[in-house]
C-alpha cells in the first residue's frame, strides 16, 4: 500500500483573559494530539500536560517511518488509560488535584489513515474539497441535547452552558474515549484545536483559514490571530497537519510539545511537582 506523510504545525496562545495556559498539544510525525484541561476545576494545566507527556511518550516508541503490526486502537487505548490512572495518582498525593481533568483528541497517523482517540470537546476537523468537516463529536452536554433533537446546533453553539462536559479525563472517574479510524489521502488538511478556536470564532471564518495558506504554520497563526481578535475569552491551541504523498517529503519533522506541556522548569508546574515531592 502507498503510504503519504504528514507535515504538521502547531501553536498555542493564552488568549486575551487568561492567566495561565491550561491548554497542551504535541504534534509529530505519527502523532497529533491537543488536550484542554478543564475550565472550573484547580489545576487543568497539570491535567493536560500529563495527557499530552503520555502521548509524546507513545510517539516516542512508535516507529518515526512507517507502521509494521503497529495496533493504534489497543495503543491509544491504553495511553488514555494510563492518563486516568496517572491523574488518580496525582488526585491521591494532593487533595487539591482531585477532580481536575482535560479533553483529549489525539490522532495516530498509520500511513494512509488515522486512529482516532477522542475525550471532552476539543474538536478535529478534515478539509476536503474545500469543505471544513467536524470528525469529532463534542462530549457535552448541549451535543447531547442536540442529538435528541432539543437543540440545533446553532442554538447549542450560543448556549450558555456550551462547554458543560458529560466526558472528560479526569481523576476519580473511567476514560470511555471514543476510538475509530479516520481516512486521509493527499491533499487533505486535518486540524485539532481546542473550544478556545471554535467557540468563538465561525466555522465559515475558521474554513477560509484553514484553506488560506499553503503553510500549516500559516494557518496555526491566523486562527491564533483570529481567536484573539474575537476577545481571546479562552486558551487558543491548534495543531495543522497536511497529507502528502510520501515523494513530496515532509520537511520539518521535530516533534512539537508546546503549551502547559511545553512549559519550561521554572514555570508553575515545576513549582507544583516540588510542592508535590515534599508532600
Ligand atoms: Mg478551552
Amino acid at each position: 500500500m502507498a503510504h503519504h506523510v504528514l507535515r504538521f504545525a502547531a501553536g498555542t496562545d493564552v488568549g486575551q483573559r487568561r492567566k495561565v495556559n491550561e491548554d497542551s498539544a504535541y504534534a509529530g510525525p505519527r502523532l497529533l494530539a491537543v488536550a484542554d484541561g478543564m475550565g472550573g476545576h484547580p489545576h487543568g494545566d497539570v491535567a493536560s500536560r500529563a495527557a499530552i507527556t503520555a502521548i509524546a511518550e507513545l510517539a516516542a516508541r512508535l516507529s518515526p517511518d512507517l507502521p509494521a503490526g503497529d495496533d493504534l486502537a489497543a495503543d491509544l487505548a491504553a495511553v488514555v488509560a494510563g492518563i486516568t490512572r496517572r491523574l488518580d495518582d496525582l488526585g491521591r498525593q494532593d487533595a487539591e488535584l482531585r477532580r481536575m481533568g482535560t479533553t483529549l483528541t489525539a490522532m495516530a497517523w498509520g500511513g494512509a489513515g488515522f486512529t482516532v482517540a477522542h475525550v471532552g470537546d476539543s474538536r478535529g476537523y478534515l478539509l476536503r474539497d474545500g469543505a471544513l468537516v467536524q470528525i469529532t463529536r463534542d462530549h457535552t452536554m448541549v451535543q447531547s441535547l442536540v442529538d435528541g433533537g432539543q437543540l440545533t446546533m446553532e442554538e447549542a453553539a450560543r448556549h450558555p452552558r456550551s462547554s458543560v462536559l458529560v466526558r472528560a479525563l479526569q481523576s476519580g472517574s473511567d476514560a470511555h474515549p471514543d476510538i475509530y479510524r479516520q481516512d486521509a489521502r493527499p491533499g487533505d488538511r486535518f486540524l485539532l484545536c481546542s473550544d478556545g478556536v471554535f467557540g468563538y470564532v465561525p466555522h465559515e471564518a475558521i474554513r477560509s483559514a484553514v484553506a488560506g495558506s499553503a503553510e500549516p504554520e500559516r494557518v496555526v497563526a491566523r486562527l491564533i490571530d483570529l481567536a484573539n481578535g474575537a476577545g481571546g475569552p479562552d486558551n487558543i491551541t491548534c495543531v495543522v497537519a497536511d497529507v502528502l504523498p510520501a515523494s513530496a517529503g515532509a520537511g520539518e519533522r521535530v516533534p512539537l510539545t508546546i503549551g502547559a506541556a511545553g512549559r519550561d522548569a521554572a514555570g508553575p508546574l515545576a513549582r507544583l511537582g516540588r510542592r508535590l515531592r515534599r508532600a
